[in-house]
């Protein structure tokens, strides 16, 4: 199977002196295409720093990342943007769409960025929308949109580019408990229907227990 995600060595440490926190010693990670995997541990274990680390939004202190197969460890800005853009899709905790624009074309503008022609783009987004229920909704800002319907926007915007990896942050962890159910299921569908490897952080087993597999931070590594 190809991989979509190895981690290797990858050490963080915010801040410096006594007041030092290491958050990652030498995490190693493989997630393989079609595979979903659950980030577990507590509150502060640093599932969001290395989703981010993941996800190129921050920088590890030391280690390599390879995304697709490819070294991206060594990236410039530029690089490590055009990376992101084409392999990975993130999905937050909050859903962070852009509130000026409608859901539609919250899904939309990932694509033209790509290089995606108007007409696909517009097709891809209508199809991803409608495979999570909101076709009645494409044309609604976020504000009026429900937390569980925002969240299936963001979703369907992570995966808009064809992203070989998807990493979400807790993705229902704003949201109640039933619709927190019905989006992770929907989040689910998604990610099997379009063949990705997925990894993502949750506090919740019994959200963790219907992945492939869970893979816990503790003291800084992968266990
Ligand atoms: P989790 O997502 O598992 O709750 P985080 O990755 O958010 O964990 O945080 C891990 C640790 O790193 C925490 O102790 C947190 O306070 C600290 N931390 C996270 N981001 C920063 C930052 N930008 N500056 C300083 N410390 C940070
Ligand atoms: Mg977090």
């Amino acid at each position: 199977m190809s991989e979509v995600l190895r981690l290797s060595g990858v050490s963080k440490t915010y801040g410096g002196g006594e007041t030092a926190i290491e958050v990652l010693n030498e995490a190693d990670l493989t997630i393989d295409r079609g595979e979903i995997v659950a980030l577990a541990g507590p509150s502060g274990s640093g599932k969001s720093t290395l989703l981010h680390i993941a996800g190129l939004l921050d920088n590890a202190d030391a280690g390599r990342i390879e995304v697709g197969g490819s070294d991206v460890s060594g990236l410039d800005d530029r690089g490590r943007t055009a990376a992101r853009r084409a392999e990975i899709g993130f999905v937050y905790q909050f859903h962070h769409l852009l509130p000026e624009f409608s859901a539609v074309e919250n899904v939309v503008l990932p694509q033209l960025a790509s290089g995606v022609g108007a007409k696909p783009a517009g097709k891809r987004a209508e199809e991803l929308l409608a495979s999570v229920g909101l076709a009645g909704r494409a044309g609604h800002r976020p504000a009026e949109l429900s937390g569980g319907e925002q969240q299936r926007v963001a979703m369907c915007r992570a995966l808009a580019n064809r992203p070989g990896l998807l990493l979400a942050d807790e993705p229902t962890g704003n949201l109640d408990v039933e619709t927190s159910e019905s989006v992770f299921e929907m989040l689910l569908g998604l990610v099997r229907n379009e063949g990705l490897g997925a990894l993502i952080a949750t506090h919740n087993p019994e959200l963790a227990g219907r992945m492939d597999r869970t893979v816990t931070l503790s003291g800084g590594k992968i266990v």
